[in-house]
């Protein structure tokens, strides 16, 4: 089994408050912590936790996560268990088993290095491939949704590892069966990838224009990958501990859906917007943002939207987790007052409330 790891998710000393181990650097101390470097030591935790009717937050690379400034006074899970596996080869393509604790990124440089395409995309996207099913995450035209055909998860709820099927997973648009809920650990991811040397078709227009194709044409898996982590550097969405615009949960908020009847209501049509095919349509959370008054580099007390993106709330360096949620209250009302438009986060708010 190749070793892709790298050792990024870098592991702080014991009694370190939460903060070290969450991409904002916010979070507060944890009841008790345990490192997983394998995947029955997860399941066990996760066991003796229940028999002992104690709560267990699972934590992996901690990029979609706020944790309150208080913490968490129950057992924290530090996910690690790594590993990528072959397990299925058809005409043309190829089945990867993945452990939760892989980082995704190195996943996907390896993936693109092999030949395997698919993924080439997603390239950038902070934390663990664990975590990827969580909210099937996405960017630029593509999600793991796309690729995923079984997700093998210890049930807390019937005390056993199943394989679940994409269809079980319920993915939508940065949702599925496992967000909010506590009832699975994913254990392992297994993705279904094209062997073949040039991408999936692009999607995502920015995308296509910075590498000069159209939408719909296919680039070699090298270039896709190159032009996606330039594009995502320039908005901060690549992490670097040296960049504070990087100290976020990339996307603060969800790009906002709304019913044809209620689109019509708004009057927005000069607004950018994708349609959807039930007649719905999504809008730009970064656009209502900046059209309600908040600009990029808008700051709170330590925190601010950041000089790259407006859909990312950074940590200055100084911040709490309390003044980045004042942030976010600050301009959920804002859009809510201008448009009419609830925002909604993204990351998974733990122990704190927006
Ligand atoms: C700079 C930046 C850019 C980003 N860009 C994107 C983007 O383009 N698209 C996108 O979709 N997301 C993006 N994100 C969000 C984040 O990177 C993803 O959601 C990522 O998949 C989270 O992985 P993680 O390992 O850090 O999860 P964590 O933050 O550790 O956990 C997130 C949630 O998943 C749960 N969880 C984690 N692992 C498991 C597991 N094995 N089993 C059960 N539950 C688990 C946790 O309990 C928690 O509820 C970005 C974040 C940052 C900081």
């Amino acid at each position: 089994m190749p070793d892709v790891s790298r050792d990024r998710q870098t592991d702080a000393p014991a009694n370190s408050p939460l903060a070290a181990y969450t991409t904002l650097r916010l979070g507060g101390e944890p009841g008790t912590l345990t490192v997983a470097a394998e995947t029955d030591q997860a399941v066990t935790t996760l066991r003796n936790a229940s028999a002992e009717g104690r709560p267990v937050l699972v934590l992996a690379g901690g990029s979609n996560v706020v944790i309150g400034d208080a913490g968490f006074a129950g057992e924290v899970l530090l996910l690690r268990a790594r590993g990528i596996e072959v397990v299925g080869q058809q005409a043309g393509t190829i089945t990867v088993r993945v452990a939760a604790g892989e980082v995704w990124d190195d996943f996907v440089e390896y993936a693109v290095t092999n030949g395997w395409s698919g993924l080439e995309f997603l390239s950038g996207i902070p934390g663990s491939a664990g975590a990827t099913p969580i909210q099937n995450v996405g960017a630029y035209g593509s999600e793991v949704a796309d690729t995923i055909v079984a997700v093998h998860a210890y049930d807390r709820e019937q005390d056993t590892v199943r394989a679940m099927s994409a269809a079980e997973c319920a993915f939508a648009y940065r949702s599925s069966v496992f967000k909010y809920s506590d009832r699975y650990l994913v254990l392992h991811v297994d993705f279904r990838l094209a062997v073949a040397d040039e991408s999936a078709p692009i999607r995502y227009a920015e995308l296509a224009r910075s590498l000069g194709t159209e939408a719909g044409d296919r680039v070699s898996l090298r270039q896709a990958r190159d032009t996606v982590l330039k594009l995502r550097a320039g908005k901060g969405m690549v992490l670097d501990p040296d960049d504070r615009d990087t100290w976020s949960v990339g996307s603060f908020f969800t790009n906002p859906v709304v019913t044809a009847a209620r689109w019509a209501s708004l009057g927005l049509e000069q607004a950018p917007h994708w349609p959807g095919q039930d007649g719905s349509v999504k809008l730009p959370a970064a656009w209502l943002i900046e059209h309600a008054g908040f600009p990029k580099g808008f700051a709170g007390d330590g925190v601010s939207i950041s000089t790259k993106h407006t859909l990312a709330l950074t940590n200055r360096g100084d911040g709490t987790t309390t003044a980045l949620l004042d942030l976010a209250r600050t301009i959920r009302d804002g859009v809510l007052e201008k448009f009419g438009i609830e925002l909604h986060p993204e990351p998974v708010l733990i122990n704190c409330e927006l």
